[in-house]
């Protein structure tokens, strides 16, 4: 069986009276990440893991920050795009895992939306999504509330 693993990283500064989106997901907060995107570091997490599996390079060579047609997107656009382009290549998603690493708010009543709109995305069912979320116990940029932080992984296998 064909079977690849992708890791992927993202973190974006946090400012205030900017929106929160994560996952898709706009999460109320008196903050949001600063960013040409819409910010959403755990989408650009999930997008690097996948083209890490899929050895396509990185979003930042497909879908350069300087590049005024990506100003502002909504990032769930770009990860449509990703996987159209694993699916060309002949992949398919398998299962994907997310660590949200984000001392304030708090993320627990968002993420089974958030699952729900990675599973769709992704193409895959609820069992195989997984959405985690943890504070940094106040160490560091993550636990100073300075900036968000994601962790991604996923397999992929051959369509
Ligand atoms: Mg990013």
């Amino acid at each position: 069986m064909d079977f690849r693993v992708g890791f992927g990283y993202d973190s974006h500064r946090l400012a205030e009276g900017l929106p929160l989106r994560l996952c898709g997901v706009t999460i109320p907060s008196d903050r949001g990440c600063v960013a040409h995107s819409d910010g959403d570091a755990a989408i650009h997490a999930i997008c690097d893991a996948l083209l890490g599996a899929a050895a396509l390079g990185d979003i930042g060579t497909h879908f350069p920050d300087n590049d005024p047609k990506y100003k502002g997107i909504d990032s769930t656009l770009l990860l449509q795009k990703t996987v159209e382009l694993l699916h060309n290549e002949g992949w398919k998603v398998n299962n994907a895992d997310i660590t949200i690493i984000l001392e304030r708010p708090k993320l627990a009543d968002y993420k089974p939306q958030m699952q729900q709109m990675m599973a769709q995305l992704l193409e895959i069912p609820l069992s195989a999504m997984s959405v985690k979320a943890k504070t940094n116990e106040k160490m560091g940029f993550t636990g100073q509330g300075e900036g968000v932080a994601v962790t991604a992984a996923v397999t992929v296998m051959r369509l």
